[in-house]
């Protein structure tokens, strides 16, 4: 039966999108108590982003919904077999960044739960279509495409997740990680390290790479500066 959901297509579609929520709701309660590691302050998040947590939460369940869709057809076509995609020319056209890519941006100050939040085209062309086409050309089987795309919704979350813990094992093996993609999200930073979502390659090669210092904020936390000037 070609039409027929199975367990591993289950587990396929439906553990990254747990693991999104489990590891955004691990990071959510450390923000809470983690004050010293913050790179902004708790309440900037509803004070400076121009998006409610309401409409992040709706916009991202949104979008996990459509994945779910179209992985399970995916599946279901090819009979068993994510990866996230994002460009520089959404940020390069202006025509797409105003009208899709800086949905994403209405978030200055980035928590974990808002890593997916994106403009519904947007997520459908380069989460959905792109994650889809990589799961297709590669024929992962749905258990590899569950833990691929688990693994990817981890480094998306903790990219967003404004905390700098000592330890953080994505820190230790990737240059791009939060304070990296914290820049790109403050309004100086949306000309520089959009490489995402692993490595910083392509914004070396391009001349969009920003390097970063940390510095200790008085009142606890980290504050993020950009080494050269920033223009927008
Ligand atoms: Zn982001
Ligand atoms: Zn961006």
């Amino acid at each position: 039966m070609a039409f027929q959901i199975t367990k591993e297509m289950l587990v396929g579609s439906l553990m990254p999108v747990v693991v999104y929520w489990v590891y955004g709701g691990l990071y959510t309660m450390l923000g809470y108590t983690c004050n010293n590691y913050r790179l902004h302050p708790k309440e900037d998040e509803d004070d400076k982003n121009f998006a409610s947590k309401q409409t992040v939460i709706r916009g991202v369940l949104f979008q996990q919904f459509r994945q779910f869709i179209a992985t399970n057809l995916l599946y279901m076509l090819t009979r068993g077999n994510d990866a996230g995609a994002s460009s520089g020319y959404l940020h390069q056209n202006k025509f797409l960044y105003k009208h899709l890519h800086s949905k994403h941006h209405r978030l200055v100050v980035s928590y974990p739960f808002g890593a997916i939040y994106s403009h519904p085209v947007e997520g459908l062309l380069f989460d959905i279509i792109g994650g889809t086409l990589a799961i297709f050309v590669s024929g992962m089987s749905p258990m590899t495409s569950a833990f691929f795309s688990s693994f990817c919704n981890m480094k998306s979350v903790d990219d967003h997740c404004g905390l700098i813990l000592p330890g953080n094992p994505f820190h230790f093996f990737f240059t791009n990680n939060t304070a990296y993609h914290d820049l790109h999200h403050q309004l100086y930073g949306g000309k520089y390290n959009f490489s995402q979502p692993f490595f910083s390659i392509w914004d070396k090669v391009l001349g969009t790479y920003m390097p970063y210092e940390l510095e200790k904020r008085e009142e606890g936390g980290f504050k993020l500066r950009p080494v050269k000037e920033c223009k927008n």
